[in-house]
């Protein structure tokens, strides 16, 4: 039985994580399932999985999960330090799948105990990619991505990373892939929230479709691969059937393919380093059709050239660019800004965000204060943009 801990359990990766973890009851002892509102799901899961605990973000949702779990033997805990509290208990396996910023402190702690870190979080890696590999190496924790073209380049790359030339993230190019500057001027979150082919949490879908999600992408592989940025290619794909490319120094190029199912690199995670049988898709060439290729229209998605600064200058830039993007996304998700507007404002953000010492590998107060400086920088932005 191996000891398995699920950080966001009630949002769209966690939830592919409980099914593939209640398949084999078996073969896991669940110790922690944490969520933020939706308490009646984070209940459910816990008592279908016999959890020891349930941990809830938020302090005044504590009845209504106690209440939820009353008899269940699952202890109910809240709020942040509750939630870092359980990211202490040991395991042999975690995922950390909880969205935004808020999961840097989660996976870092989470890292200081874990067997196997099973990282969806890209957050943590963007702000804090130095930081978070300097923790799993010091506790000898293994940090897996989770995201599917970092799982994929891992699969990929399957120990040969000293004769790696390049790396080719794919991309699917989200809901505005074809459409025009003046419709997407105008997109409403309904609009933007709508992947054509990925099942996600709203956060990450609007970013796909702002190709803000293939930027941090970019810095997320950056952050994790051994490579430099120039060795980094970003490729429309619109069927999102190969998840991404490794091409080595003799030419040869190995692709990762698959239906566009999470529960696939979150199921790699989950038992590497063995495979296992995962209840996905088997792909049928006969009747997948073309698998067609484009370059990235910088100007309509201009998010992929700020990740190109953020990797040159390096530092806390990752945190100010993911501040800056989270920070945009409220304003468009609220209506105060239009959808080319977040890109804007995380251009400006990261011209005028001054960072006092600008160092190399940051400590989570640095990264903390540049999140809270770019968060406030966006807002005094977004106060010139009528929309
Ligand atoms: P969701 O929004 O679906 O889920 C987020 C989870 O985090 C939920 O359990 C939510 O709780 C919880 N949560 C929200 N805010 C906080 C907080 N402040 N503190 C603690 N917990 C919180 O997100 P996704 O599952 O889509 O994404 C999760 C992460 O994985 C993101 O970093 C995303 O970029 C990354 N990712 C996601 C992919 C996907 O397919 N969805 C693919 C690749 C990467 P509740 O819902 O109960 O409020
Ligand atoms: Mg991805």
């Amino acid at each position: 039985m191996r000891r398995v801990s699920v950080f966001g359990a009630t949002g769209s990766v966690g939830q592919n994580t409980i099914d593939l973890i209640a398949r084999r009851p078996e073969d896991f002892e669940v110790v922690v399932l944490t969520g933020g509102r939706n308490i009646g799901l984070l209940a459910e899961q816990a008592q279908q999985l016999g959890a020891e605990f349930a941990v809830t973000a938020h302090t005044e949702l504590l009845p209504d999960l106690q209440a939820a779990l009353a008899g269940s033997g699952t202890k109910a805990t809240a709020g942040r330090e509750a939630l870092l509290a359980a990211a202490d208990i040991p395991t042999d396996w975690a995922m950390v799948s909880v969205v935004g910023f808020a999961g840097l402190e989660i996976s870092l702690r989470v890292a200081e105990q874990a067997r196997v870190l099973a990282l969806a979080n890209k957050e943590s890696l963007v702000c804090g990619g130095t930081l978070l590999k300097s923790v799993c190496i010091r506790h000898e924790t293994t940090l897996l991505p989770v995201d599917s073209e970092h799982s994929a380049i891992f699969q990929c790359i399957n120990g040969q990373d000293k004769v790696v030339e390049r790396i080719i993230l794919t991309a699917s190019g989200g809901p505005f892939l074809n459409a025009s500057l003046e419709h997407m001027a105008k997109a409403t979150p309904e609009q933007a929230v709508a992947h054509p082919n990925w099942d996600m949490g709203q956060r990450i879908s609007i970013d796909s479709a702002s190709m803000f999600n293939k930027a941090m992408e970019l810095i997320e592989t950056y952050a994790f691969f051994d490579v430099r940025a120039d060795q980094i290619e970003v490729i429309i794909h619109p069927q999102s059937i190969i998840h991404s490319m490794v091409g080595y120094t003799d030419g040869a190029l190995m692709a990762h393919l698959g239906p566009p199912d999470m529960r696939a690199p979150i199921g790699f995670a989950l038992n590497w380093p063995e495979r296992a049988d995962l209840p996905v898709e088997r792909l049928d060439f006969g009747t997948l059709g073309a698998l067609t290729f484009q370059h990235p229209d910088t100007n309509r998605f201009p998010a992929i050239a700020l990740a190109e600064q953020v990797m040159a200058r390096g530092g806390l830039s990752g945190a100010v660019f993911n501040a800056a993007k989270e920070q945009a996304l409220d304003l468009f998700l609220d209506r105060r800004i239009g959808f080319l507007d977040m890109a804007r404002i995380v251009e400006k953000t990261l011209e005028s965000t001054q960072i006092e010492g600008q160092d190399s590998a940051p400590n989570l107060d640095a990264i903390t204060q540049a999140d809270n400086m770019a968060r406030a920088r966006a807002v005094e932005l977004s106060k010139d943009i009528n929309v």
